[in-house]
């Protein structure tokens, strides 16, 4: 814990953290080395953990990095969070995100911009960016963080590290801010994919405070990562091709995919031809979402407050006008303006039908294929700045990761080292629901 108590100083600059738990990360350490010494330590005894702050943590800010939430203490913990402790994990602080996890650069943070470690002039990913650039930097030994359309994968990808969402329904979502509820999903940074599996066996499972979870069994993940079998692997032809993808990541991908043929696995090309409606899905139905869970914050049940307005009316208009950012905002009014009578038909309900489709077609495709490839995203981390002119330009490059978000299955990045200018590079590999079992040895099998 000293140890990453003097990384986490020495990188300050980086905007990782929000907040460092100094006092009951050391309390907790206290009472972990206490049970090694008796002999009665849980699995994750030694795990210094950091999370991504839109997790609720008794007796802790949870600030979603939004204004709206700043010095908001939650009253309880997350699911996850009571596993993490139920195991002797060690929680380290809270880190650094986009706003309400809406963002893939994490510069929409009132917090500030999150640096990527492998270069400072550039992004970290987003929105978990901060849990990305804590394990790269090695400020922690992992993280937790929040993918709904790419959030956990896409940092890990800018950032060397591995990042999995697991299936829609295999972690409880109970004390997770809410983005957009039939996409959110708590996921794992971790600088090795065994890492991964002994927090995800610690992590999933039934739970009475969400429905949404699954009460199928649990795997021992971390047990299963050493069988091998052999995998009928589809590539979708489509996402190499595309225009958008940058060169280098194209060749490291084509790179794996041989020495995926030479570890004996079967390798098709196969194609996908809803590419170009999955962005737009995601948006239209994800906005929607957010702007339901985001009427919440209205100035009077949580966080910040307009002091000046002389009647409720204004109090909502102000609280949010002033606690909102810019990204959070368009989303809210995004999300309204699909879901509002007279647009209802032609966007939310369209953007479902196509959800269905897409749902259909990824269901075919794995019932002939056990892991699908794809890149996680067109290019390696951007400069900071870059895309934030256009909107648009950064919600297109979400188009490789919303797929799986879409469909609910199980998807993992891959670090596939550096490109010729010192950028990790990766690779991202699907699984039928429920098939992290498959996927994590694959991963572990493979790197
Ligand atoms: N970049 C995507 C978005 O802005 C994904 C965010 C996420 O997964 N939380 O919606």
């Amino acid at each position: 814990l000293d140890y990453y108590f003097e990384q986490i100083e020495m990188n300050k600059h980086l905007n990782a953290f929000n907040e460092v738990f100094f006092y009951s990360a050391a309390e907790q350490a206290k009472v972990v080395q206490q049970k090694i010494g008796d002999g009665i330590a849980g699995k994750l005894a030694g795990m210094v953990i950091g999370i991504k702050d839109n997790i609720s943590y008794k007796g802790h800010e949870v600030t979603a990095s939004s204004k709206m939430l700043e010095g908001f203490v939650s009253p309880y913990s997350a699911t996850v969070i009571e596993r993490l402790i139920r195991e002797d994990a060690v929680i380290i602080g809270r880190l650094n995100c986009d706003e309400f996890a809406m963002g893939g650069s994490n510069e929409t943070s009132y917090y500030g911009v999150v640096k990527n470690a492998a270069d400072t002039s550039r992004v970290a990913g987003g929105s978990s960016g901060g849990s990305a650039v804590a394990v790269q930097a090695d400020l922690c030994l992992s993280a937790l963080g929040t993918d709904t359309g790419g959030s956990v994968r896409q940092p890990a990808a800018f950032c060397g590290c591995i990042g999995l969402k697991p299936t829609y329904g295999r972690i409880s979502r109970y004390g997770v801010i809410a983005y957009a509820s039939s996409f959110d999903q708590v996921g794992t940074i971790t600088s090795s994919v065994g890492d991964a599996a002994i927090l995800l066996e610690v992590l999933a499972g039934a739970d009475d405070y969400d429905s949404t979870v699954s009460k199928n069994v649990v795997p021992a993940y971390a047990k299963g990562l050493g069988a091998f079998e052999k995998k009928k692997i589809a590539v979708l032809k489509e996402t190499l091709e595309s225009e958008v993808l940058d060169p280098e990541i194209n060749s490291a991908i084509l790179s794996s995919i041989e020495q995926l043929k030479e570890q004996g696995h079967t390798i098709e090309y196969v194609s996908f031809d809803l590419l170009d409606y999955l962005v737009p899905a995601y948006y239209v139905l994800t906005t929607a979402e957010a702007s339901s869970n985001l009427s919440r914050y209205d100035g009077v049940h949580y966080g910040y407050r307009n002091l000046e307005a002389s009647n409720l009316n204004e109090l909502y208009k102000k609280s949010r006008a002033e606690g909102f950012g810019e990204e959070v905002k368009r989303r809210i009014l995004l999300g309204t303006f699909v879901l509002s009578a007279g647009y209802y038909d032609a966007y939310y309900q369209k953007a479902q039908q196509v959800r269905r489709l897409i749902r259909e077609k990824m269901e075919e495709l794995l019932n002939r294929f056990d892991v699908i490839v794809t890149p996680v995203a067109p290019t390696p981390a951007f400069k900071i700045g870059e895309n934030m002119e256009d909107p648009l330009v950064m919600y297109m490059a979400d188009i490789f990761t919303v797929l799986a978000s879409l469909t609910g299955i199980p998807a993992i990045a891959l670090p596939l080292g550096n490109n010729s200018e010192g950028l990790p590079l990766s690779i991202q590999l699907m699984a039928r629901h429920f098939g992290e079992e498959d996927l994590l040895a694959l991963s572990h099998n493979f790197l």
